[in-house]
């Protein structure tokens, strides 16, 4: 993971209990690149504990969004997704989990 896209413990308090942070993920699955099947199965399971396992998953997706993060999965949501013009900031808890 490149360093700038990693957000700031020290001022992320929330950050500690990502279930990303736990010390047996790779964290690479969120920045799945390209259209592999690894890819898709890693975004998928990024996903997945984002959505199952994330406590902090909303305040991830806020964070994402207010720092406009170019790139990766944050709190279930890909960049594409957040990207999207349709994508409503507003509404994150209404978010689904494509
Ligand atoms: S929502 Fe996903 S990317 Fe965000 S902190 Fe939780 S596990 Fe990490």
């Amino acid at each position: 993971m490149e360093d700038h896209l990693r957000p700031e413990p020290a001022t992320n308090n929330w950050i500690h209990r990502a279930a990303c942070a736990e010390p047996d993920r790779d964290p690479e699955i969120w920045f799945p690149e390209g259209s592999s099947a690894k890819a898709k199965g890693n975004g998928r399971e990024a996903k997945r504990i984002c959505f199952d396992e994330c406590p902090v998953r909303l305040k991830c997706l806020k964070h994402a969004c207010r720092v406009r993060a170019a790139v990766g999965i944050f709190g279930g949501v890909d960049d594409t997704k957040r990207n999207d013009h349709d994508f409503d900031y507003d509404s994150l808890k209404r978010v689904g989990r494509k």
